[in-house]
């Protein structure tokens, strides 16, 4: 049996599906992702300091005019689009009970028709002021310059990114780790597993089938059912039409 039909033939025959990704899962919509070969990491900062560190609480409270120049050139990407990855879990859950995991915060999910979408690390989607709580949607965000202010109390609009060095929200975790528990079928795409506690999440799957599909190798310390080593939106292209009623 080819890699393809393997892979079609474990989700026909899974009923809990959990699909965990991160990043990868939206290169082929655009954005690009942090540890590629042509991953924003591999790219000199144009601020003078690494992006790593941009991206931490610490350089959010203490460089916010700085942190919004960068947000906005490199994390906003408003005219990305899902790709074949978004549509076809969003088609799949027509059919199976499926849950995305997710350590993107691009929204792409929602925006291919996913409704069961955990987003470990937040959304561009959503802010709110860090003073009353106001909630503004993303173009309040695209629309502002410099620093963008409340325009109920002045405080600060941050976005609902889960930054370095910020705490991932009780509520999300529970819920990512009762789906990972009523799952019989685990795909692992698009992530290098590099960042934590997301990855460790993985760790509470305690089925058999286990699918990772990934450009390139990633570490993993659990038995793999199956792996391909490939584009994610190109594999599940491939696998759509082998997919039952
Ligand atoms: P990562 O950049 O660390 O790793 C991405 C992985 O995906 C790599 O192993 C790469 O080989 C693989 N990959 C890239 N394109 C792929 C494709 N088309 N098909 C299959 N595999 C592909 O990403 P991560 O593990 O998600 O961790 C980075 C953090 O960055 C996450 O917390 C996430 O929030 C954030 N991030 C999000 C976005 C987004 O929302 N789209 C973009 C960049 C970074």
């Amino acid at each position: 049996m080819d890699l393809i039909t393997s892979l079609s033939d474990l989700i026909n025959r899974a009923h809990h599906i959990v699909f965990f990704g991160g990043a990868g899962v939206s290169t082929e919509s655009g954005i690009p992702d942090f540890r590629s070969q042509n991953g924003l990491y591999s790219l000199k900062s144009k601020y003078g300091v690494p992006y790593e560190v941009m991206l931490s609480h610490s350089y959010f409270e203490s460089n916010t005019a700085t942190f919004f120049a960068f947000y906005r050139d490199l994390m906003i990407n408003e005219n990305a689009v899902p790709n074949s990855a978004h549509l076809f879990l969003a088609h799949l859950a027509e059919k199976k009970d499926v849950t995305i995991i997710t350590q993107n915060i691009d929204g792409l999910h929602q925006m291919a028709g996913s409704r069961k979408v955990i987003e470990l690390h937040g959304s561009i989607q959503r802010n709110h002021c860090v003073k009353c709580g106001k909630s503004f949607p993303l173009s309040a965000i695209i629309a502002s310059h410099g620093i963008p202010f409340c325009d109920q109390c002045g405080g600060v609009i941050k976005p609902d990114v889960v930054l370095y060095e910020e705490p991932l929200s009780d509520v999300i975790i529970t819920r990512a780790l009762i789906a990972l528990q009523a799952a019989d079928l685990l795909i692992i795409a698009g992530t290098s597993l590099n960042v934590y506690p997301a990855s460790s999440l993985i760790n509470y799957f305690f089925g058999n089938n286990i699918v990772v599909i990934n450009k390139d190798d990633i570490p993993i310390n659990k038995p793999i059912k199956l792996k391909i080593n490939g584009k994610i939106g190109e594999v599940f292209s491939r696998v759509e039409s082998l997919i039952k009623p």
